[in-house]
């Protein structure tokens, strides 16, 4: 770059923040005003298949993208993306990587949202915030996945009932009303009692939020000399609803929170 007397602009005013090293680095992006964003563009409630799958294809463009991406999980209008402990993207710089993540994912939601919805025209632009977050240790990086499914129960929980209500004919403050100071176990209770809905059988994407990540599969390479394929591991981007809070999923795939 050609140095000249304004450089002093960069050099003296320019500071970039690190992460700091040896942490899991999570970048969390949300939507803006998706309550109105889902409004306009009439989401089923209170969950809108398509508009969960998107955003899912959006996560997985991003770990396609991104090999620095190891784990990747997804509710409502945010995702949550981690990066390996040791990544040197970008030299670990927060602003580019918080950056460019929201912006591929926010461009790859606007070129893919006609595939997801061919009768919907786009009427606003989406935008999305990002922040990002340090776990210094694999129990703190586990507890933050672990909160975010947590929250995902607690809300669709709350949402299914408040819907039902609304569907049923209350209005949005009853319904709100009948729910106020409930338990999970009230919550059950009227989904099972009112309409005949047993919680546990709801789609596992509504219930257990969408976690994407890299699996190994055998895939055929080539075919021999005698017809007979040749199969090789690869790593291959997954979406699955799954639970992430107790051990069994870390266990069976321990490649992916490497320390
Ligand atoms: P980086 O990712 O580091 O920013 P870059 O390839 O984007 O790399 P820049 O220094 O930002 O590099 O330069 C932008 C490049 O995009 C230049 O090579 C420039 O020729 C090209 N470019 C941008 N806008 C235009 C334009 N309107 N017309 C022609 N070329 C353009
Ligand atoms: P903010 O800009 O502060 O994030 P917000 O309106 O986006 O405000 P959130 O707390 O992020 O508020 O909640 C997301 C909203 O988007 C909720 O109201 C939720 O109902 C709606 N929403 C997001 N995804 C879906 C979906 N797949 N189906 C139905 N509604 C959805
Ligand atoms: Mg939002
Ligand atoms: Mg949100
Ligand atoms: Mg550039
Ligand atoms: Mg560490």
């Amino acid at each position: 770059m050609a140095n000249s007397e304004y450089e002093y602009v960069k050099r003296e005013f320019e500071f970039d923040r690190r992460l700091p090293p040896s942490n899991w680095s999570v970048v969390r992006i949300d939507g803006c005003h998706f309550h109105r964003f889902s409004k306009i563009h009439a989401f089923e409630k209170p969950n809108d298949e398509n508009a969960l799958r998107l955003m899912n294809t959006c996560a997985t463009a991003m770990l396609e993208k991104f090999p620095d991406i190891v784990f990747a999980y997804g509710v409502s209008d945010e995702y949550s993306f981690v990066f390996r402990e040791e990544t040197e993207f970008y030299h670990r710089r927060e602003s580019k990587i918080l950056s460019l993540c929201v912006s591929y994912f926010t461009s790859v939601y606007v070129m893919k949202w006609k595939d997801f919805f061919p009768n919907k025209e786009l009427k606003e632009p989406p935008y999305f915030d990002a922040r990002a977050i340090c776990y210094p240790n694999l129990k703190t990086i586990r507890d933050y996945l672990a909160w975010r499914q947590v929250d995902c129960h607690i809300n669709n929980q709350y949402n299914t009932c408040f819907w039902m209500l609304v569907k049923s004919g209350k209005s949005e403050q009853e319904a709100q009303l009948v729910l106020k100071g409930t338990f999970a176990k009230d919550k059950n209770e009227l989904l099972a009692q009112q309409f005949q809905i047993n919680y546990d059988d709801e789609p596992a994407m509504f219930r257990k939020g969408s976690s994407v990540y890299r699996e190994k599969v055998e895939t055929t390479v080539k075919i021999d000399d005698y017809g007979n394929p040749i199969k090789r591991p690869r790593l291959k981007v997954t979406v699955a609803h799954i639970d992430i809070i107790g051990p069994e999923f870390w266990e069976n795939h321990q490649h992916i929170l490497r320390e």
